[in-house]
């Protein structure tokens, strides 16, 4: 801890901001800190409202050798945080410091038993009321580092001795966050891994979405593929919704980080297998079986076995079987069927965009943030959290955590405790 009242400042009241702010109201006991926390909304953690359809998956309770590998490469660099401060803990600091009880739901998502993330937002704004200075509808227009931090906001000018910039990433940028983080920390001599979308819906091509918007509103269990330039090159089971404009649900948000900027350029597409249990041969084998035993049932009908009904319809018109009865229903027209349940292809139109994305993939490059403290290794007293960092995780409760375990990082660096 420095000598005299030290003033940190926090950039961005989202949820890495507040929890950092949680963070150090907890522990800071009588050390002498002030903390102001300078956010452009007029409210603290707008984003944090919309989180889990308005009702907060705030963490996920995973083992954290489980967890970490929901955060995709940035796990390994996580992992020390995780396992100072980890899903256990956040139930544990919500439950006992905060007073909000949680409770679990399937694949170990966490929400709060009130199912509010507005409720869950007030609470933690609650917690912090008294002991931390709020600046809301100030913009922060530029950071410089001299011996402090100058803040020049659009509500006048701040310095501090530390700073935790905690902006944010790009996505939802109608919540507040629209890449500031990126500007200051390259502005501060970071590297700034590009960014782009992930946990996003897909919009598919023309033709693609003649077959999505006839389902529009469906949604169904499928292995979703990406294929670029020839080759397979990432895949997700899961949960499929159809829309008007193309793909989404978590299979399709969880293929997303994987494509590419220019892929309206590279003959993309994604590949719906809907019957990822049950080989080619082993379909052909179910539809000998039923033209035996139903031989004057449509086809369209004895697909419905393994697919909704609707789907069945669909797919039976793209495979011109739609009128087909069991009886007639050749090799040739079983092998087009089969094509289109298990190889569906549905062309990518263009990248998914950062304005519908929950998440930013990119962001400042990990290898200049010391991972036991979320501290700058190139500006002194810099600490950088959230969507600011290259960091994206799956969908359960994974990027709130991350925050969580962050923020608890920073708060025990700049209290200078040693647990
Ligand atoms: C619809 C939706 C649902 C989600 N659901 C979940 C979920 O259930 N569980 C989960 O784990 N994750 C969820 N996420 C992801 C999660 O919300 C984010 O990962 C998390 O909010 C990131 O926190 P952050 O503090 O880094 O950024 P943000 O929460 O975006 O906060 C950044 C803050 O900085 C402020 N700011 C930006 N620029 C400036 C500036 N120049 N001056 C001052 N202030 C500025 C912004 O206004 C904003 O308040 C969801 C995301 C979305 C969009």
């Amino acid at each position: 801890m420095k000598e005299g009242r030290i003033k940190v400042g926090i950039i961005g009241g989202g949820a890495a901001g507040l929890f950092t702010a949680c963070q150090l109201k907890k522990h800071r006991k009588d050390a002498p800190v002030d903390i102001t926390i300078i956010e452009k909304n007029p409210v603290l953690g707008k984003k944090l409202t919309l989180t889990g359809h308005g009702r907060c998956n705030i963490t996920n309770r995973k083992e954290v050798s489980e967890f970490k590998k929901g955060l995709h490469e940035a796990g390994n660099f996580l992992y020390p945080a995780l396992k100072e401060f980890g899903p256990e803990d956040t139930v544990d600091f919500f439950e006992k410091d905060i007073g909000l009880s949680l409770k679990e739901e399937d694949n170990n998502r966490m929400f709060p038993v009130c199912d509010s993330a507005e409720v869950l937002r007030d609470t933690l704004v609650s917690y912090i009321s008294g002991n931390v200075d709020v600046v809301c509808g100030a913009k922060v227009l530029d950071i410089a580092k001299t011996s402090v931090f100058e803040v020049y906001t659009t509500k006048g000018n701040f310095s501090f001795d530390i700073l935790v910039l905690s902006c944010g990433g790009s996505s939802f940028p109608e919540t507040g966050s629209a890449g500031d983080s990126y500007m200051f920390a390259s502005g501060l001599g970071h590297t700034v891994v590009p960014v782009r979308a992930a946990l996003a819906p897909v919009k598919v091509d023309k033709k693609a979405r003649e077959f999505t918007s006839a389902l529009s509103g469906v949604s169904v269990n499928a292995n979703a593929s990406l294929y670029y330039e020839g080759s397979r090159s990432a895949s997700s089971e899961g949960n499929v919704l159809f829309a008007d404009f193309g793909l989404t649900g978590p299979a399709i948000m969880e293929l997303s980080r994987e494509i590419p900027s220019g892929i309206a350029d590279m003959n993309g597409w994604i590949e719906l297998d809907f019957t990822p249990f049950m080989s080619d041969e082993q379909i052909d084998r179910e539809f000998q079986k039923m033209i035996d035993e139903h031989p004057d049932t449509k086809v369209s009908t004895l697909a419905s076995k393994f697919i909704p009904a609707s789907v069945s319809r669909e797919l039976s018109s793209r495979a011109k079987v739609t009128d087909l009865y069991a009886q007639n229903f050749t090799r040739q027209n079983r092998k087009a069927l089969c094509k289109e349940i298990k190889h569906l292809e549905l062309g990518i139109e263009e990248a998914p965009s950062l304005d519908r994305a929950y998440v930013t993939r990119g962001g400042v490059a990990l290898k200049e943030v010391d991972r036991k403290t979320m501290g700058s290794k190139i500006v002194t007293d810099l600490y950088i959290i959230g969507e600011a960092l290259d960091i994206d995780g799956i969908s359960g409760g994974y990027n709130l955590q991350a925050c969580m375990s962050e923020a608890y990082m920073v708060s025990k660096s700049i209290l200078g405790r040693s647990s």
